[in-house]
């Protein structure tokens, strides 16, 4: 049988039409908000959005403002018509897809930066990106105020980045973290694993053993720095090019850790031009 085509908004009054509407009947709303190319770890977001919810929005915008001019903006894969198909096979009910001048209209000024967790490691790295996703993120909960907006854990610190927007900012939604969905051999579903050569993608599977064999060699006592180390030369020996970094922080504030309980392994490495990102909790 035909899947339905998804109704789709475009524009913040169409979308708040329809949940305040539905609000008023009583119905309790989820936000997902995506940049598409959608995969099984978005659509585990929006059945875990329908597991708690009556209706579910899903938002799908390439958001322009964390991308480094250096970056992958202009090849991001897009897809609206394959994505709309997937997110009514999930239970989405509405799909907002804002053109760039929706979010961004002239004279646009604001930006959402957010201290202490945006910081180290991703924010390292790619300076730019949390202020980009903070903004984009911010005015996707006030335009859809939604009862909660869910977030996968693949993104750990933006994850933690969000919780803590929300919070400082008396948003009134739930933000709530969904575990990573993972390919066979275990490697992390993302949009840009599409970008990975046949020889890539095999190398990549090893990504996420090597972060299972530092929690190990930590949980077996070797020092942190030690297991960081031991992972980072894994990964160069494994056929990664570069390693951003491997790093054991604690779960919460990303700082540096001294012993593993409440700790969390984070990693960055690139693959030719394609950057991958993974975490556990250690
Ligand atoms: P993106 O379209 O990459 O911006 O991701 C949209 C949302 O899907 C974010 O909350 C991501 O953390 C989440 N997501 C992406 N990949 C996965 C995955 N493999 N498992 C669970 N959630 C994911």
């Amino acid at each position: 049988m035909a899947q339905s085509i998804l109704p789709a908004v475009r524009d913040v009054t169409a979308l708040r039409d329809a949940v305040r509407a539905w609000r008023k009947a009583g119905l309790r709303v989820g936000l997902v908000p995506t940049m598409g190319a959608l995969h099984e770890g978005h659509l585990s977001l929006v059945r875990a959005a329908k597991e708690r919810c009556d209706r579910v929005v899903a938002s799908l915008f390439v958001n322009p403002r964390q991308f480094a001019p250096h970056e992958d903006f202009e090849r991001y894969p897009r897809d609206e018509g394959g994505d709309s198909q997937m997110l009514a096979g999930a239970g989405c009910d509405l799909l907002f897809a804002p053109e760039r001048g929706v979010m961004y209209p002239e004279g646009f000024a604001t930006s959402v930066i957010v201290a202490d967790v945006s910081v180290p490691l991703e924010g390292d790295f790619r300076p730019h990106f949390f202020g980009g996703v903070a903004t984009v993120v911010t005015k996707l909960l006030l335009q859809c105020l939604p009862d909660v907006a869910l977030f996968g854990e693949k993104d750990y610190q933006q994850l933690l980045v969000i919780k803590k927007l929300a919070r400082d900012l008396d948003i009134p939604v739930e933000i709530l973290g969904c575990p990573t969905v993972r390919e066979h051999d275990g490697l992390a579903m993302s949009s840009r694993n599409a970008y990975l050569s046949e020889d890539e993608r095999r190398i990549a599977g090893r990504l996420n053993l090597i972060l299972h064999d530092a929690i190990k060699a930590v949980r077996h006592g070797a020092p942190i720095a030690d297991a960081e180390a031991e992972a980072s030369r894994h990964l160069t020996a494994a056929g990664f090019t570069v390693v951003d970094y491997v790093a054991i922080r604690h779960a919460e504030t990303l700082a540096p850790v001294s012993d593993a309980s409440s700790a969390r392994i984070l990693a960055a490495a690139w693959l030719g031009k394609t950057r991958l990102i993974d975490n556990m909790a250690v």
